[in-house]
């Protein structure tokens, strides 16, 4: 059995999936080689080089991969993929693109949105909405699977400083041969924030419809400075126009699992519930008893949140 993971990578940065990636395919046992794909992405791999229990890093670097062309990478992947019994990523909007187009290379299924690994070939994830869980067995000879990382725990504690020494770092080339026209880049747009990452979040504080004001919204956002927490929203609050659709959390959206959730003004729906329910501590405040977040909620607070909001921002 061997493993290849694909690592994501920002600015010369490492993205912190790849410790609950590795946190996930642990219990296999396997060799791990993960692949980076940039320009002048040497820190990156250096950083991976270094981290326990990996034992190759295979790098593409090339003014081409600037952008990270998902199809350019796909190709290049699936180009070194008979080598391998699995290849992993996060189920991001990176690995959601990628996955689905290197299971097109190979001829096998792309296992998307697994949750937890039951073994070399058994993978569990949420279904309809999060409702069921699917407990699949895969035949293919290489399994080609996108992790939902907030389900996988994250090894970044530990995987610093390998006790084996530095993993070699191997470059790679790769010739593209096809006649297609590439694809073309255009433009990037970031989205600014002074926040951290919902995924890597300890707490999120998430508005619903229910915030329903701005005063509401400003003090949203002061007890998330207070909690030092990440900001989520439900559509409505994102069609609302009080956050940006990155900041959604939901069934088509992101999925996360934090410490503490705390969902104010929200009712609960399935398709926003498939994409927090893994916290680890909900709190929900609700003007409404009857609300379906209280369902899933560890604690509850029956409240208006024009005076609830306040009062929690006073007393912390
Ligand atoms: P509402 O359902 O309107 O709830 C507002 C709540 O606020 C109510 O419970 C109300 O009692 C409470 N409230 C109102 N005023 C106050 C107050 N002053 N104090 C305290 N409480 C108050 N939604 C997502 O979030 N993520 C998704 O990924 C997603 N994907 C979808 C995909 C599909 C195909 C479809 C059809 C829908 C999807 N939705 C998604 C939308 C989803 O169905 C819900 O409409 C949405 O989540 C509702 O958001 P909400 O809870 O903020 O609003």
């Amino acid at each position: 059995m061997k493993i290849l993971i694909i690592s994501e990578h920002q600015d010369n940065c490492l993205n912190d999936s790849i410790f609950n990636i590795l946190g996930g395919v642990a219990p296999l046992s396997a060799k791990i080689d993960v692949v980076v794909v940039g320009y002048e992405c040497l820190g990156v791999c250096r950083e991976l080089a270094g981290l326990d229990g990996i034992n190759q890093v295979l790098q593409f670097d090339g003014a081409e991969y600037a952008n990270q062309p998902d199809q350019l990478i796909a190709k290049l992947v699936s180009s070194i993929a008979q080598n391998y019994t699995h290849i992993f990523c996060a189920a991001s909007s990176f690995g959601k693109a990628l996955i689905p187009q290197i299971a097109a290379h190979l001829d096998v299924a792309a296992i998307t949105g697994v949750s937890a690994i039951r073994s070399a070939d058994e993978f569990i994830r949420p279904i309809y909405a999060g409702r069921y869980l699917e407990h699949l067995k895969s035949h293919d000879p290489i399994k080609v699977v996108s992790l939902l990382v907030a389900s996988m725990p994250s090894v970044k504690l530990h995987a610093r400083h390998s006790s084996l020494g530095e993993a070699p770092i191997v470059t790679l080339t790769y010739v593209n041969v096809s006649d297609r026209k590439p694809m073309e880049f255009v433009c990037e747009r970031r989205t600014k924030s002074r926040r951290m990452p919902l995924h890597t979040a300890q707490i999120i504080v998430s508005a619903g419809r229910g915030v329903n004001s701005k005063e509401n919204f400003n003090a949203l956002e002061i007890l998330a400075d207070k909690l030092d927490a990440a900001v989520g929203a439900t559509r409505a609050a994102v069609d609302a126009g009080w956050l940006s659709s990155d900041k959604l959390i939901g069934q088509t959206a992101k999925i996360v699992a934090p410490e503490m959730y705390i969902a104010l003004g929200i009712s609960g729906a399935t398709q926003h519930l498939a994409g927090m329910k893994g916290s680890r501590i909900i709190i929900a405040v609700n003007k409404d008893s009857s609300a379906p977040i209280f369902k899933i909620a560890d604690y509850g607070l029956v409240g208006d949140l024009n005076e609830v909001l306040p009062r929690l921002n006073q007393m912390l």
